[in-house]
């Protein structure tokens, strides 16, 4: 079973939870799709979050497609999303529903109560309430969900609490790739070891980046994709010499807005809004 599809589809109203970014119109919209929420139902189109559309028309949501409306089935399984912090709301599916084991995808959705970090400035509260009078807004998030309990599905699971070993492997291994980039050429050629460590990087790395690309059809995998070319460019960099610095670039660039963005986000009170300078077009469609 996948975490949004693979249990036999459902039949009558699901509540589940998800998160959303809010724009400084008070619209709401989903982390990875710049298409806002309709106040009151919404029907799915063919939309994946991978921005794919190389399949045949089929109903929305089908197994074999990565569109639908998403929704978190548990707390445990919406708490892994970091900006659950900031916002949550609780949605309505109906219609073609299908479930996992973290969630559902639906074709029909509401958003029947939103909870927002309480260092929401006022006038973005008072934007997100007028943009969507038919969701209770709650500022405590116990309340909500006391008053908006969750669906409990039997193909839900618990996922295991995040561990710690693989973050640190994962922040050594990128320390390990940044270095590598950043010996000059003739360090490299001394040492068998380190020749070799920097080919087979350089190697896996430009294969992860061409699978993100071409094969990978998870969520936000052109900006992995992105990033990944950016780690290439920075191995490579050595065989350029002081030239190379402009390969190394984007991802100092990359680096430094990360981690602005990251300070930014450990100022006490903050809270993210996004900024619309058009009109917003709409995620689904009235039904
Ligand atoms: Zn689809
Ligand atoms: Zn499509």
């Amino acid at each position: 079973m996948d975490q949004f599809s693979g249990a036999e589809p459902l039949v009558g109203e699901i509540v589940g939870l998800r998160t959303f970014r809010v724009d400084e119109s008070g619209l709401l919209l989903p982390l990875y799709s710049n298409l806002s929420w309709y106040d009151g139902p919404n029907t799915a189109t063919c939309a994946p979050p991978t921005g794919d559309h190389h399949r045949h028309p089929h109903v929305v949501p089908s197994p074999d497609c990565e569109c639908g409306f998403y929704a978190y089935g548990t707390e445990a399984a919406a708490s892994h999303n970091r900006h659950m912090r900031y916002v949550q709301a609780v949605v309505s599916c109906w219609g073609g529903v299908i479930a996992g084991t973290q969630g559902v995808r639906a074709e029909h959705a509401r958003i029947d109560a939103i909870w927002l970090n309480p260092n929401v400035p006022s006038w973005t509260h008072k934007r997100v309430a007028a943009r969507y009078p038919s969701a209770r807004i709650y500022l405590d998030r116990r309340a909500m969900l006391a008053e908006h309990p969750l669906s409990a599905l039997d193909c839900y699971e618990q996922r295991p609490r995040h561990r710690v070993a693989p973050r640190l492997g994962a922040v050594v291994a990128g320390a390990a790739l940044l270095t590598l980039g950043l010996l000059p050429t003739s360090w490299l050629r001394q040492t068998n070891l380190l020749w070799d460590a920097w080919l087979i990087a350089t190697a896996a790395v430009a294969a992860m980046a061409t699978w993100l690309l071409v094969g990978a059809r998870g969520p936000g995998h052109r900006a992995a994709a992105v990033v990944t070319a950016g780690v290439l460019a920075w191995l490579v960099a050595p065989l350029f010499g002081p030239p190379g610095w402009l390969l190394r670039l984007p991802l100092l660039r990359g680096i430094l807005v990360a981690a602005g963005g990251y300070l930014l986000s450990l100022r006490p009170g903050f809270f993210p809004v996004e900024h619309s300078s058009h009109e917003r077009a709409f995620c689904g469609v009235r039904p």
